[in-house]
């Protein structure tokens, strides 16, 4: 009888197994990927669909480091070329390292938002590289409300060029409190006001990629109507700088998680920092770096940064994203993850 009993259970427990089995699989089967690579205080941010497609947001400096680590995070999300690259502006701590990466993985497709305004000899030079660089590949320019057609997921261009969406996007356009403590920001013309920003939608989970918008620009999407509404996931534009985060934009996006892309000494401002630190319904703020040039109450604690001191280059801040709005985010240098539930 006691062997009887005990085959019973056995069977009972592989059927249990293999029910389970399906289930863990269209978990993961279902997950986007977003790799948040240290670049050391650069962009270079890779997406990955669940089907496998890619997108890399910018491809940090020129040089091997940061070729190698954007191959490196591409290897641990099981790709093996770039489908798209997307450049969201023509400084070198962006666009400075295609050349470089070229040279180190197969890439489809380049994505920017056009020719050089700017009239100055880094910029001219980072761009006229760039170009070289991407002759015999496909490139299209992208407007604002123009994407990327990645399936399973939307990227939708906000602002490229200095030019920005001037309709609200579905379910926003709610007039933003915060607009009015906001003072006349100044005119900007600098490259960094042209980055190409994209919000990318997968099912009910939206994460915010401004690249380096800078104050005015970032403000003209938000003020006096939110053009954007919410971000679960909002990467802070131009390294975490200051006054680029100002409070109308980061409190009317009401984001979960905060990710800055700050370097040991670069973004990772303590005026920005606190901003987003106080934003209504923020849980988290995940750095690349510890900021060296601030002080411990205007740092996350130390699980929640992926590069704490000279020894931790290198590592990234990983987010896997459901299409129900949940998201995990984790610590490469620990292993330390933290689940957002919607
Ligand atoms: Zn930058």
């Amino acid at each position: 009888m006691a062997v009887i009993r005990f085959l019973r259970q056995f069977a009972l427990l592989l059927g249990v197994a293999w029910l389970l089995v399906p289930v863990v699989l269209a978990r993961s089967h279902r997950q986007l990927q977003i790799y948040f690579i240290d670049v050391e205080g650069g962009q270079s941010t890779l997406i990955v669909t669940s089907q496998k497609q890619s997108l890399l947001i910018d491809a940090g400096f020129a040089g091997e480091r940061d070729a190698d680590r954007i191959v490196r995070a591409a290897k641990a999300a099981g790709i093996k070329q770039i489908d798209y690259v997307l450049i969201t502006h023509y400084y070198g701590d962006h666009v400075g390292g295609v050349t470089d990466l070229l040279k180190k993985i197969k890439v489809g497709t380049f994505v920017d938002h056009g020719e050089n305004q700017e009239d100055s000899d880094a910029t001219k030079k980072h761009y006229a590289n760039y170009v070289a660089a991407i002759a015999h590949f496909p490139r299209v320019v992208l407007r604002p409300s123009q994407g990327v057609p990645l399936k399973g997921l939307t990227l939708q261009v906000l602002a490229a060029a200095g030019d920005h969406i001037t309709d609200p996007l579905p379910g926003a356009g709610e007039a933003n409190i915060y607009c009015a403590s906001e003072k006349q920001p100044p005119d900007d013309t600098s490259e960094n006001s042209r980055s190409l920003g994209v919000l990318i939608t997968y099912g009910r989970f939206r994460f915010l990629d401004l690249g380096d918008l800078t104050e005015q620009k970032a403000l003209e999407l938000v003020c006096p109507n939110n053009l954007i509404g919410n971000a679960d996931l909002y990467l802070a534009t131009h390294h975490g700088g200051y006054p680029d985060n100002p409070r109308a934009l980061v409190w009317a996006l009401h984001p979960r998680v905060v990710v800055i892309n700050n370097g040991p000494r670069k973004g990772g401002n303590p005026q920005a920092w606190q901003i987003i630190h106080d934003s209504p319904d923020l849980e988290d703020v995940w750095q690349l770096h510890y900021a060296l040039d601030s002080d411990k109450q205007h740092n996350s604690a130390e699980a929640f940064i992926a590069n704490v001191d000279d020894k931790s280059d290198g590592h990234y801040v990983k987010v896997e994203a459901s299409s129900d709005g949940r998201f995990r985010v984790t610590n490469s240098r620990n292993g330390i993850e933290r689940n957002y539930g919607k």
